[in-house]
């Protein structure tokens, strides 16, 4: 099977959020047992100079915009079986930012990309083309004539964000004339999910909670027209975690490596565990005090969906509860960047708490593994990785019931599961109280009983969390779309 994936991040060298680390991982996953497993990507210029290095110029496209022909350089990494494609173009600046998102041109930067390996793919035979979110949701639409035989699947990672524009707002005049068509209303709208979803043969969202979501009216962002007929080919496959970038056995960001033979025994626990160890190294590089306190973390992109307001509150609760609680946020809102800010400076000499309001890859996997709480009180989450992270490195999740939340974290004292699967705190509500019935609970069984604390974090830190059974599952159902016994939706292409 040859698959191409297009995406506008891969971790760890182009990364926001979870995106970046689920296309890396299932990837990775599917390309050890597929014949050829291929991801596209546009050429930033932020890409680490190490990264650079490594690529090997392979082929160029051209393809019209605007009346004049474009350029583009198509570089290859190789990561063992997988093969990187980086679109660098060479008429236009759009991926020669700092910042992957967040630029008034956005729209634009990404449908260029989507042409560009529009343009690629044409030379190309493959079987499954699969697509991320807006940013390549174009491709869809522009690969309607392709072989019959090949499939697209298109994933929705975060239906927050969509890729609705004015189509007056483009510069280029082909786009014009292929997207006249694609019109939402009279406002000359162009909605790239959409667009997408109307066009692939299969659609994947990364939680079954979260597909629910998207199927009723009130939490689909308004998708809920588009997606319901196609509810029969709507699928959520719950996200895994790279099991080689998130290792406490070996990773090379954290001083002392761990398993969980050290929760296995309690009556070592205090003395050798080296994610003890870890705790202790990362309170002296940030000259906290060494005391018996449990160490609450968040690791977030600031945005409302995150639950901003609750974040804060659980920052004021710990501290009440006696614990330390330590930030690590980044966030491109101006206003939310100085709101936190703000934060950071009332507690900048407060022993037991830091803000970091920056995005910090060595730092997320240091608090991973020195924490003994994360914190994760999201409005709404897609699929959520940052609990999945947290139970690998012992770490035990407080959570909002909600999306890849609510599938993956099961209440210790309330889980409707065997005792044996229950690995954190669960609440309902998205408000202080609800964040409190969750957070005190934590904070009291890790005072009163760390045997029975350190046993739920060996039994947690073994739950199989990797991207095996995910992959599988995706790897199933391109095989049913290739051999027609999956009802593909779209049956007939203009
Ligand atoms: P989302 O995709 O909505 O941002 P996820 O929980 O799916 O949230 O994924 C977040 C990923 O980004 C995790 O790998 C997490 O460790 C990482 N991350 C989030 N914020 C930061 C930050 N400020 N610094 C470093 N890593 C971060």
């Amino acid at each position: 099977m040859r698959i191409f994936h297009v995406t506008s991040e891969y971790a760890p060298f182009a990364k926001v959020g979870g995106l970046a680390d689920a296309v890396r991982g299932l990837s990775r996953e599917l390309s050890k047992c597929t014949e050829q497993t291929t991801v596209c990507l546009p050429y930033y210029q932020s890409l680490p100079p190490e990264v650079k290095k490594q690529l090997n110029l392979s082929s160029q496209v051209t393809f019209p915009w605007n009346t004049s022909e474009q350029m583009v350089d198509i570089y290859t990494y190789q990561d063992n079986d997988l093969t990187l494609l980086l679109f660098k173009p060479l008429d236009t600046d759009y991926f020669d930012r700092n910042l992957i998102y967040g630029h008034p041109d956005d729209t634009e930067r990404f449908l260029y990309f989507c042409l560009a390996v529009n343009a690629y793919l044409s030379t190309q035979n493959y079987d499954i083309l699969h697509l991320h979110d807006w940013t390549c949701g174009l491709l869809a639409y522009l690969q309607n004539n392709r072989k019959e035989s090949s499939k697209i699947v298109f994933t929705i990672h975060n239906a927050e964000h969509q890729g609705a524009f004015s189509l007056n707002s483009i510069k280029s005049i082909e786009l014009n004339q292929l997207l006249s068509t694609q019109t939402l209303g009279d406002q000359n709208t162009i909605n790239l999910m959409r667009l997408a979803i109307n066009h692939s043969d299969f659609i994947t969202t990364v939680s079954p909670s979260y597909r629910n979501d998207l199927l009723t009216e009130f939490f689909s962002f308004e998708l809920f027209d588009v997606l319901q007929p196609k509810a029969d080919v709507f699928k959520g496959i719950l996200n895994g975690i790279d099991y080689d970038d998130w290792n406490p056995t070996n990773d090379s960001f954290i001083p002392y490596h761990y398993n969980t033979s050290y929760f296995q025994n309690s009556a070592i626990i205090n003395e050798t565990s080296h994610k003890l160890a870890n705790k202790a190294s990362l309170f002296q590089s940030l000259q906290m005090p060494q005391a018996r306190r449990p160490l609450v973390i968040a690791i977030t992109r600031l945005t409302p969906q995150k639950g901003l307001d609750l974040l804060q509150h659980a920052l004021y609760r710990t501290l009440e509860n006696g614990g330390c609680f330590i930030l690590l946020g980044s966030s491109h809102d101006p206003e939310t960047h100085q709101q936190f800010t703000k934060l950071s400076l009332k507690f900048e000499n407060h022993p037991r708490v830091r803000i970091f309001i920056d995005f910090d890859e060595s730092l997320a996997h240091k608090l991973y593994a020195a924490a003994d709480i994360s914190v994760i009180p999201s409005i709404f989450e897609p699929c959520g990785l940052t609990q999945l992270i947290s139970l690998r490195y012992g770490t035990l999740p407080v959570v909002r019931k909600t999306g890849g939340l609510q599938d993956s974290i099961h209440d210790i004292d309330y889980g409707q599961c065997d005792e044996s699967l229950r690995n954190g705190f669960v609440f309902n509500n998205p408000d202080f109280s609800g964040v409190d019935s969750a957070l005190d609970r934590a904070m009291k069984l890790w005072f009163d009983d760390s045997e029975k604390w350190n046993a739920i974090v060996g039994r947690s830190m073994e739950i199989d969390l990797s991207w095996n059974k995910p992959a599988q599952i995706y790897l199933e159902t391109y095989n049913d779309l290739l051999s027609g016994s999956t009802y593909t939706s779209q049956k007939t292409r203009c």
